[in-house]
């Protein structure tokens, strides 16, 4: 703990971290001490994480980074963090990211944007920056993300971490702060698999305060790690054949494929005729479910109000005008926009039926193929500012992790190699869901 906390000091300029739980870090972590002393350490024993902030962890603050939230302190435990301190994990503190999780660089926070440690000039994706560059810095052992649409994949391939995504309803959503309910999940960030797995099977399972939580049983993945049998891998056409994917990944890519094919895997290039209506199809739903999940503050409730009304529905309006940052309004009113009595059927149901087909053909693909394989990106690392000004060319960073998302299956990122500059390229393997074991055990002979 205190090697890690000297390193937070020196990185501080990163701004991975918005709180540093200095006191209760050292004071669990003497606890550990004496429980590995007397034999009855946890599986955790001493691992120390960061979560994101948008994790409830009782008596903290959570802000989701967003100044609507200002203030507001949980009066309990998100249950994926909970069943890590029962294994005597030490959490050090709370990570940066985009307000709510709606973004993809970290520059949409009211703490500011994190810097990619690989190069301070350029974003660590989001929206689980802070999370990443936690890892990537040596802040913390691993940290705990959540993925609506890529949100811990794209940050781990700009940082050259593993990066998981679990199949939807893996992981407890009790005490993680909505954007899209359909779509959320927690995953974890690490320096290699075996960490990853560890923590991910320790979170997993079922939970009595979350009815969507499966309750299908979870292997050991860190005991499952071992891999040498054949497999079946598809690549999709138009993934790699995007033109907006960047040569050095296609590159990489292209190279991983052929090592698997020489190594006797098959390798099947496959047509995906749907890559242009994955991401309308994430905006829409994932807009109508955020305009939904954010009703709820309203300046009663939570965290900020504003000092400036005079009635009641003045009260609200002003509260959320000033509480919510710009990217986040964009979403609430596309969301009540599709949702919207005139539009619902044209948008929404539309959108519905389109993720149903998104879904099936992963689905139908997954039961004939072990994994997909793809970029985690179409660029690596991007500078700040860039994707500013245009909303649509940041959406478009999102092009390859929607697939998983809109479809609910596990996906995971792990390094591949660096580009020109050196800045690390990601690559992404996808299962069938509930295949959290053989991803982890693929990604394991990947690295
Ligand atoms: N960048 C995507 C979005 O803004 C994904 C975010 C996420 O996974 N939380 O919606």
């Amino acid at each position: 703990v205190n090697y890690y906390l000297k390193n937070i000091q020196t990185k501080a300029h990163l701004n991975a971290f918005v709180e540093v739980y200095t006191d209760s870090a050292l004071e669990q972590a003497a606890l550990v001490d004496e429980k590995i002393a007397s034999g009855k350490a946890g599986r955790l024993a001493g691992m120390v994480i960061g979560i994101k902030d948008v994790l409830c962890y009782q008596n903290h603050e959570v802000n989701a980074s967003s100044k609507i939230l200002e203030g507001f302190e949980s009066q309990f435990t998100a249950t994926a963090v909970q069943r890590l301190i029962d294994e005597d994990a030490i959490i050090i503190g709370r990570l940066n990211c985009d307000e709510f999780g709606m973004g993809s660089s970290n520059e949409n926070s009211i703490h500011g944007k994190t810097l990619n440690a690989a190069d301070e000039s350029r974003v660590p994706g989001g929206s689980s920056g802070g999370s990443a560059v936690a890892v990537q810095a040596n802040l913390c052992t691993v940290s705990l993300g959540t993925d609506t649409g890529g949100s811990v994949r794209q940050p781990a391939a700009f940082t050259g971490l593993v990066g998981i995504k679990p199949t939807y309803s893996r992981v407890s959503r009790w005490g993680l702060i909505a954007y899209a309910s359909s779509f959320d999940t927690i995953g974890v960030f690490s320096r290699n698999v075996p960490d990853n797995a560890l923590v991910m099977q320790i979170m997993a399972g079922p939970d009595d305060f979350d009815s969507t939580a499966s309750r299908k049983p979870v292997p050991a993945f860190s005991e499952l790690l071992h891999f040498e049998k054949r497999v079946k891998i598809a690549y999709l056409k138009e993934t790699i054949e995007s033109p907006a994917l960047q040569p050095e990944i296609k590159t990489n890519t292209l190279a991983i494929l052929d090592k698997l094919k020489q190594e006797g895997h098959q390798v099947d290039e496959v047509n995906f005729p749907l890559l242009k209506y994955i991401l309308p199809t994430y905006y829409i739903l994932t807009t109508a479910e955020a305009s939904s999940n954010l009703s709820r503050f309203d300046g009663v409730k939570y965290g900020y109000r504003t000092p400036n009304a005079h009635n009641l529905e003045s009260m609200y309006k002003m509260t959320r005008s000033e509480g919510f940052g710009e990217e986040v309004k964009r979403r609430i009113m596309l969301g009540t926009f599709v949702l919207s009595a005139s539009y619902y059927d044209a948008y929404f149901t539309k959108a519905q039926k389109v993720r149903r087909l998104i879904k099936e053909f992963t689905e139908d693909l997954l039961s004939k193929y072990d994994y997909i394989i793809m970029p985690t990106t179409p660029s690596t690392a991007f500078k700040f500012g860039e994707h500013s000004d245009d909303p649509v060319a940041m959406y478009l960073e999102d092009l390859y992790t929607v697939q998983a998302s809109v479809s609910g299956v596990p996906s995971l990122s792990i390094p591949n190699g660096v580009d020109e500059s050196g800045l690390p390229i990601g690559l992404q393997i996808m299962a069938n869901s509930f295949k959290e074991a053989e991803l982890y055990a693929f990604a394991n002979y990947l690295t």
